[in-house]
């Protein structure tokens, strides 16, 4: 089995992907724009690349992790020819920033898989995390083995190689809108003096109720059917009016609420606000 990688960027992700690796049994290279971030590494057994690309004529695979494309593109621009090493990028992207550089690694004679992980870190090498990948059949089949140790759960999602960013996108929304909506919530008890550790119990109950609410608004999307209302576009509106009303009076930061409220405020404007929220993605397209 082919057993030789070089991982470019060590970032908290990059060096996530290189330790599991290392820890799966490849021989690992490791290259970084700040070299201090591959001791820990070096010390766990990695072979360091003297330039970005010294170790490539070394390795099988070359795993891209670093901030954004255009750092990618940047790098890749001295990359020598390729024959046939399958490069597995791994930077955050959109669908033209991955068919873009898929068209820069086949012009180097590289095979090229695009990759959007699903996990922080810390679960880099578990049976549980989730990567999503796209990228031609023989590619895959040439990668499997590598991917899924770094990620127990990953899915191949075709040849397509944008289609793991509209993924991405589209569940990294819900869980930055999430978490948000804790940061804004502990905000606002902070300012109104509740105590923090009662308020974070209350909040912990929460998401018992929401989980049927995530259930249902699925279902209506889906089914294109929004009669099952709980609370209209419009109770709501009203709901969270007052809270930006109060939000002005106490020094509460509510730039978040106020764009919510600009969508329900749209949601009534086009006709739907007598319908359940899940309504807005007809006012969103
Ligand atoms: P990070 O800790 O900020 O690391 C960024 C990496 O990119 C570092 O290795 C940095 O090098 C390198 N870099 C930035 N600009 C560069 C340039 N112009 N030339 C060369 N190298 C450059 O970020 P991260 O958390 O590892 O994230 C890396 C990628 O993984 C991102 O696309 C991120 O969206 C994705 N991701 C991260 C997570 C997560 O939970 N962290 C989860 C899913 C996906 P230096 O060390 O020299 O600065």
């Amino acid at each position: 089995m082919e057993k030789t990688v070089l991982v470019v960027g060590l970032g908290n992700m990059g060096a996530a992907l290189a330790e599991t690796l290392l820890g799966a049994g490849y021989d690992t290279w490791v290259w970084n724009r700040t070299k201090e971030k591959a001791d820990i590494l070096l010390q766990k057994g990695a072979s360091w690349s003297e330039n970005v690309w010294a170790a490539v004529g070394k390795v099988d695979y070359v795993v891209m992790c670093v901030t954004n494309y255009a750092s990618s593109v940047e790098l890749f621009s001295t990359c020598p020819e390729l024959d046939k090493k399958v490069i597995i990028q791994l930077t955050t992207g959109t669908a033209s920033d991955a068919n873009s550089f898929e068209g820069l690694v086949r012009h180097k004679q590289g095979l090229y898989i695009d990759g959007a992980i699903m996990a922080y870190p810390s679960v880099i090498g578990d049976q549980n995390c989730l990567l999503l990948v796209a990228g031609s059949q023989e590619v895959w089949a040439k990668s499997e083995a590598l991917i899924l140790k770094l990620g127990g759960q990953a899915k191949y999602l075709g040849e397509e190689v944008g289609a793991p960013s509209h993924l991405d996108h589209a569940l990294l929304a819900p869980s930055i809108m999430m978490q948000m909506a804790v940061i804004q919530g502990m905000h606002m008890a902070q300012r109104a003096g509740v105590d923090l550790d009662f308020y974070s119990k209350m909040m912990a109950s929460l998401p018992v109720s929401l989980k049927a609410d995530l259930e249902r608004h699925t279902r209506a999307i889906i089914d294109n059917d929004f009669s099952d209302v709980q609370a209209s576009i419009r109770t709501w509106k009203e709901a969270l009016e007052r809270v930006l009303e109060e939000g002005q009076t106490s020094r509460i930061n509510v730039d978040l609420l106020s764009g919510v409220n600009r969508m329900l405020a749209l949601g009534v404007e086009q006709g739907v606000g007598e319908q359940d929220i899940a309504a807005l993605t007809k006012v969103m397209s």
